[in-house]
């Protein structure tokens, strides 16, 4: 509308101009270099206006000429943008599909467009890697490892690399160069943590731990768990070597950050019984009782009073069970050794406790037991028992990843291979429920 108004406007004017020069006719004379002519006004002005119009144009083709080349670069560029992001989807699209060989095609045409690309450069890699052709995987992942750039991934690939086709010093070497060259990278504490504990190199593993601590990968309490495992074996394989006191300071240090871990609290007491320190021996085992009551803890303190009759026994062990009286597993170990010295008013008392609180197999054991030896006790207990119960599994060291179950306490769990992951308790149930 506005324009329209402004074009109907533009029009009267110039009709006005016209008119007023049809209105007013007149001649005009100009004089320049000697030459003189004569013509009519209107004429003069048509003039006037043909020459600024063709000095317009004029100007216009000389600026065309002169930005032709910037204009020329800049659409190549574009062209080159276009055909860049067309091999990138082509890219996207043979990797979605598994198709290797179209994924290298098209990464060598980025190549050609942007040279030594890092992304590019691991891309292929891992496309000759998946391609089979390790050598030259090999050969680009070393390339990256050595520029500063690039270091981090080139040996992260090399990692993988080396997982798959190398050995474990390989592994551990190229792991150790992350560490020590890449410290803000932690993506692969863990795995070296593992490896330096395969390679029994106890004072490494100690460093990683520290550090993991320090970048905040585990918790306080994973960090003793961690801690006291690693010197525990550290001091554990120093001691047997060298049957030295001196030697035990290491699973010394590793008792007093896990004191109710019962492997360190047997070896450590079994070690001090071994060089006549008996009173230690019993201190370290009642320390463990009574953060974490374990049946090698029994064994163990059992050996420190092999002396003793059944009887003394029972009162040694009642002893032991008054430093932890609420524990559960306490009452266990107490219903088996008074089980086993037929003491059966005691019998019934902890195994009343037990089943009151939580009828686990173990307790169910004893229970059918004293069914088949004293009926009579047995059925004073019948009303604990009910059919529904779903009761757990005797106690047992679980993963508590993959929830498999081990008697024996280990580093890595045998089924999952997790680290550090087995907990001494009563497993979640596994087998089918007893009626
Ligand atoms: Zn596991």
């Amino acid at each position: 509308m506005f324009r329209l108004i402004k074009l109907i406007i533009e029009i009267l004017i110039i009709a006005a101009i016209v008119f007023w020069f049809i209105q007013n006719p007149g001649t005009i004379q100009i004089n320049w270099l000697g030459y003189a002519t004569e013509t009519r006004v209107d004429i003069a002005v048509l003039i006037l206006f043909v020459f600024i119009f063709i000095i317009v144009i004029l100007h216009g083709i000389y600026r065309k000429i002169v930005t032709f080349p910037e204009k020329w670069k800049e659409a190549q560029k574009k062209k080159q943008m276009y055909h860049a992001l067309d091999l990138i989807l082509e890219n996207f699209e043979a990797r979605a599909a598994k198709n290797i060989k179209k994924t290298l095609n098209t990464m060598k045409s980025l190549e050609k467009l942007f040279p030594e690309h890092k992304l590019i450069e691991k891309i292929k890699g891992i496309s000759f890697l998946e391609e089979g052709r390790d050598k030259k995987a090999l050969r680009i992942f070393e390339k990256l490892s050595h520029s500063p750039q690039t270091k981090f991934l080139g040996l992260k690939y090399l990692v993988e690399y080396y997982l798959k086709n190398g050995s474990d010093e390989q592994v551990l070497t190229t792991l150790r160069e992350i560490f020590y060259t890449c410290p803000h990278q932690t993506e692969f504490h863990r795995l070296l943590l593992r490896y330096e504990i395969k390679d029994q190199s106890w004072k490494n593993a100690i460093t990683v731990i520290m550090s993991m601590m320090k970048h905040r990968e585990i918790t306080a309490v994973d960090f003793r768990r961690l801690k006291g495992s690693v010197l525990f074996f550290w001091g554990k394989s120093e001691y047997e070597n060298q049957k030295d006191l001196d030697h035990l300071k290491l699973v010394e240090e590793a008792y007093e950050l896990r004191p109710g871990f019962s492997p360190i609290a047997c070896f450590l007491a079994y070690a001090y019984l071994e060089n006549n320190q008996s009173d230690q021996a019993k201190a370290v085992i009642e320390r463990s009782w009574r953060t974490m009551p374990h049946i090698d803890l029994v064994t163990c303190y059992r050996e420190i009073h092999k002396e003793q009759s059944v009887m003394e026994w029972i009162k040694t062990i009642e002893k032991l069970h008054a430093l932890n009286p609420d524990s559960l597993m306490s009452h266990f170990y107490m219903l088996q050794a008074c089980f086993d010295a037929e003491l059966w008013g005691q019998v019934k008392s902890h195994l009343e406790i037990i089943l009151k609180k939580e009828p686990h197999e173990g307790a169910l054991f004893y229970y059918n037991q004293l069914k088949t030896l004293k009926p009579e006790i047995a059925a004073s207990l019948d009303k604990f028992i009910s059919t529904d119960i779903d009761p757990k599994s005797f106690p047992a060291w679980q993963c508590k990843e993959c929830g498999v179950l081990q008697q024996e306490w280990e580093f890595f769990c045998t089924s999952c291979h997790e680290m550090n992951s087995l907990l001494w308790g009563l497993p979640k149930k596994i087998v089918p429920r007893i009626s």
